[in-house]
């Protein structure tokens, strides 16, 4: 009696051995990442107003089809977020993959090839949200598609999040989910736009990721002095004070503090650095903080300084020694073969939001090439686009992403 369960266990056992999921064919996948890139450059998403709803059904209509689960939050009827959720074990806590349908503004008299065409040229897709942010959105769609498809067993879930707003009105986007829906969204780590790898001279040279962002302090300075007349200017004059203050914080160069991601960021930008820009870059590292505070590099009793009053986005950083930024290096040096630099980026996205709420997020992105901002062909810019070549690479890397960190092992 104790010998046959033992063999049935055996022959239950032995089959699931040899059930690893197999790579998606990814040279057959491209036509689709185009098509459905294609599609939704095409929906003129430009935020205000927005308008995200046919880029949303579309999102919904490919979901659909594949049999993964959707569900539709929309604060405002025309701007819907859509949310997919793949069943992992449960065993670990959601990884959420998130990117926004919505873009910038543009002015089509500017554009060679129309904004909202999509056109491909010279080995580049062109149009408004090729690189902010529809090719997140679809490197996302296709890792949710993919995981299905390939049936990978997860041992967390892994939450699809296409949100409106993130240009213009993140209390429709972002802040709707975080507030009113956060259940449908919570997870333990966070991928999204913020990242990039930079290519110069068409070589790969570097990855950031983004695990925090600046945040901006506004203040406000009142100079108080006697009226009197303009003919007979007066030494307490509080224009002249105040300008002189303005002056001064203008010309100051605050202290340098650092955290963990700006202090690796420099220490790591050294090591891929010519030897005059590693000084430079391991300078920052032990900074002079003799100077501190706008009221004494002011120094004048008549000028009064106070924090304005501003709405700025939640702070939070993302850590580095979790298991996504380990798979996020992993993936990085097989895919791009480069260093991986953390990076606090001065510009604001939507993470900002969940980090607040304790998601561990961090901001990935195609390759771009680092001559091209420059030339007008960046993100925001009047001849936005991406490479080919790039946008599929960022897919397989996005998939192997969420598939490292949500796979049974
Ligand atoms: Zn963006």
């Amino acid at each position: 009696m104790r010998a046959l369960p033992l063999l049935l266990v055996a022959a239950i056992v032995t089959p699931l051995i040899g059930q690893t999921p197999s790579p998606p064919d990814w040279t057959a996948a491209q036509d689709e990442t185009m098509r459905h890139f294609q599609a939704l450059i095409k929906f003129d998403t430009t935020d205000p107003p927005g308008g995200e709803k046919p880029a949303a059904d579309y999102l919904k209509s490919v979901l659909d089809k594949e049999g993964i689960p959707t569900e539709v939050f929309a604060l405002e009827p025309h701007r819907p977020n859509i949310v997919a959720r793949l069943k992992g074990s449960g065993q670990k806590r959601p990884l959420l993959i998130m990117a926004h349908t919505d873009t910038v503004n543009v002015d089509p008299k500017k554009w060679t090839f129309p904004p909202f065409s999509a056109t491909r040229d010279g080995g580049f897709v062109y149009g408004r949200g090729t690189v902010d942010d529809k090719d997140n959105v679809v490197a996302a769609l296709m890792t949710m598609v993919m995981l299905k498809r390939q049936n990978v067993p997860l041992e967390r879930d892994v939450i699809f999040l296409a949100e409106a707003g993130e240009e213009g009105a993140t209390r429709i986007g972002i802040q709707f989910m975080a507030e009113k829906h956060f259940n449908a969204i919570d997870a333990e780590y966070c991928f999204a736009e913020g990242g990039s790898v930079t290519r110069i001279g068409g070589e790969t040279k570097y990855a950031s990721v983004q695990t925090l962002e600046k945040i901006p302090r506004a203040i406000r300075l009142t100079a108080r002095g006697p009226a009197g007349h303009g003919s007979v200017p007066l030494e307490s004059n509080a224009v002249t004070h105040l300008s002189g203050a303005v002056s001064k914080v203008a010309a100051w160069v605050p202290p340098i503090r650092l955290n963990e991601t700006t202090g690796s960021y420099f220490k790591r930008l050294a090591t891929i650095s010519s030897p005059e820009e590693a000084e430079r870059y391991r300078a920052a590292l032990s900074p002079d903080t003799s100077v501190s505070g706008v009221k004494q590099v002011i120094n004048d009793p008549s000028v009064e300084v106070a924090w304005a009053s501003n709405n700025v986005r939640p702070h939070g950083t993302s850590r580095l020694g979790t298991d996504a930024f380990k798979v996020l290096e992993e993936n990085v040096t097989e895919h791009y073969k480069v260093v991986t630099l953390p990076t606090m980026s001065t510009g604001a996205t939507d993470m900002a939001y969940l980090r607040a709420k304790g998601i561990q997020c961090y901001g990935v992105g195609p390759a771009t090439d680092i001559e091209d901002g420059p030339k007008g062909f960046g993100a925001h810019s009047d001849q936005e686009r991406i490479l080919e070549s790039e946008l599929h690479r960022f897919v397989r890397f996005h998939y192997d992403l969420a598939a490292d960190l949500a796979r049974k092992p």
